[in-house]
C-alpha cells in the first residue's frame, strides 16, 4: 500500500527518442520537453558540449574539431555513447529539482521498429543508469497509432505511417501487435538533400541543410496546390563563390521531391500487398493514418489516397503522436502490457 501511494508520486515519463526530435511526456503534466535529437561532441576530447536545442544552435557553425551529430541518424541507433548521454540529459531535465526527494520512475521510451537487441539494451540501460525504476520500449509505429487513437488491441487492422526525419515506418497493426512492416530511409531528412541536390543541379547553388528545410516547410509539396507559392532561395553560387537569390516555385519543389515521395508510396503499397485479406477489408473501410513531421507535407495525405484509393487522414498533431502514444501506455502499463517489447533480458540488480 505504501508502495503504492510513493510509485505514484514518481513522475512516471514518456519518451519519444526520434531521429530528428525527441521529446519527454510526464505524466499528469504533458509534453514538456521538446527539442532537436542532436549532441554536439569535442572529437579531440570525446567530450559532449551540448545536447538538444543548444547543440542543434552549433549545426554547421562549428570549428573542425566540433562536430554536432543526430546520433540515431545514420543506422536505427548509429552512435551508442551519444545516444545514452542524449536519454540521460533529457531524463535528467525531467528531474533537475526533484530528483533527490522523488521516487525513481518508470520510463517508457519509443524505439524504432528494427532495433536490434543490442540496440534495445543500450536504450534500457541508459534509461535505468538515468534513474529510471523501471523501463518499457514500445515500437515508434505502436505508440504512434496508440497516440492517434487508434483501436490497436482490438481485432481490426490499422495502418499507420510515420514519415520522421531519417526513416519512414510503414506499419499494419492487429490485436496489439504489429502484423507487416516496412522500414525505410526515405523521410524528411532526404527531402532536404533533395532540394539540396536540385539547386546544386539546376540552380549552380550550393545550399545549406537549414534552408532546404525551410524551402520545404514553406513551400513544399507532394500534389499540386491551389494556391501558387513562391519563395525566395538563398545560396552560394557554385561559380563565382557570392551569394545568389533566386524564386523558386511550388512547382519546382514538388518535382524534385518526387522520386523520393514515389519511393515512399511503393513502400506504402508493398505493404498492403503484404496484408493478409481479411486485414485489408478493415484498411479500405478504415483507411491510412500518417504520423511524423513527413505527414505535414502539403497535398500528401491527397496523392497516397489517390495512389492507394484508400481513405487517408493526417493524425492531429502529427509530431506528437508517438510520444502521446508512449503516455497512453504510461497510464495504463498493465492493460497495454501486449504492446511492449520485452528485451529478454535481466537488468543486474542494484
Ligand atoms: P523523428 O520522429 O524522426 O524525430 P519527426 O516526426 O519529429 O521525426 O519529424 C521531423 C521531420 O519532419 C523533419 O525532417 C522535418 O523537416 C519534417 N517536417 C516538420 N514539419 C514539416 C512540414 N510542415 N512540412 C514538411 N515536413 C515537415
Ligand atoms: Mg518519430
Amino acid at each position: 500500500m505504501i508502495g503504492k501511494v510513493f510509485s505514484s508520486l514518481a513522475k512516471d515519463i514518456g519518451i519519444d527518442l526520434g531521429t530528428a526530435n525527441t521529446l519527454v511526456y510526464v505524466k499528469g503534466r504533458g509534453i514538456i520537453i521538446n527539442e532537436p535529437s542532436v549532441v554536439a561532441l569535442n572529437k579531440k576530447t570525446g567530450q559532449i558540449l551540448a545536447i538538444g536545442n543548444e547543440a542543434k544552435k552549433m549545426v554547421g557553425r562549428t570549428p573542425s574539431h566540433i562536430v554536432a551529430t543526430r546520433p540515431l541518424v545514420e543506422g536505427v541507433i548509429s552512435d551508442f555513447e551519444a545516444t545514452e548521454q542524449m536519454l540521460r540529459y533529457f531524463i535528467n531535465k525531467v528531474y533537475e529539482k526533484s530528483w533527490a526527494i522523488m521516487p525513481r520512475p518508470r520510463v517508457v521510451v519509443g524505439i524504432p521498429s528494427g532495433c536490434t537487441e543490442v540496440e534495445k539494451r543500450a536504450v534500457e540501460d541508459a534509461s535505468r543508469s538515468a534513474g529510471a525504476r523501471e523501463v518499457y520500449l514500445v515500437e515508434e509505429p505502436m505508440a504512434a497509432a496508440i497516440g492517434s487513437r487508434l483501436p490497436v488491441q482490438e481485432a481490426v487492422g490499422n495502418m499507420i505511417v510515420d514519415i520522421g526525419g531519417g526513416t519512414s515506418e510503414v506499419a499494419v497493426i492487429s490485436l496489439g501487435g504489429i502484423v507487416v512492416c516496412k522500414s525505410l530511409r526515405i523521410a524528411g531528412d532526404k527531402l532536404n538533400s533533395d532540394i539540396i541536390q536540385f539547386a546544386r543541379e539546376d540552380h549552380k547553388m550550393l545550399l545549406g541543410e537549414k534552408s532546404a528545410e525551410d524551402i520545404k516547410m514553406a513551400i513544399g509539396s507532394a500534389y499540386p496546390q491551389e494556391e501558387k507559392m513562391e519563395f525566395v532561395m538563398r545560396g552560394r553560387d557554385l561559380i563565382s563563390g557570392l551569394p545568389k537569390e533566386v524564386i523558386l516555385t511550388e512547382d519546382q519543389v514538388r518535382k524534385a521531391l518526387s522520386r523520393s515521395i514515389k519511393t515512399l508510396i511503393r513502400a506504402i503499397k508493398d505493404t498492403i500487398e503484404e496484408t493478409p485479406p481479411e486485414l485489408i477489408t478493415d484498411l479500405m473501410e478504415r483507411g491510412i493514418v500518417l504520423a511524423g513531421g513527413g505527414a505535414l507535407l502539403r497535398g500528401l495525405d491527397i496523392l497516397i489516397q489517390e495512389e492507394t484509393t484508400m481513405p487517408v487522414r493526417i493524425a492531429e498533431d502529427p509530431l506528437t503522436a508517438v510520444v502521446r502514444g508512449c503516455g497512453v501506455v504510461l497510464e495504463d502499463v498493465d492493460a497495454l502490457k501486449e504492446v511492449l517489447i520485452s528485451t529478454q533480458y535481466d537488468p543486474p540488480p542494484r
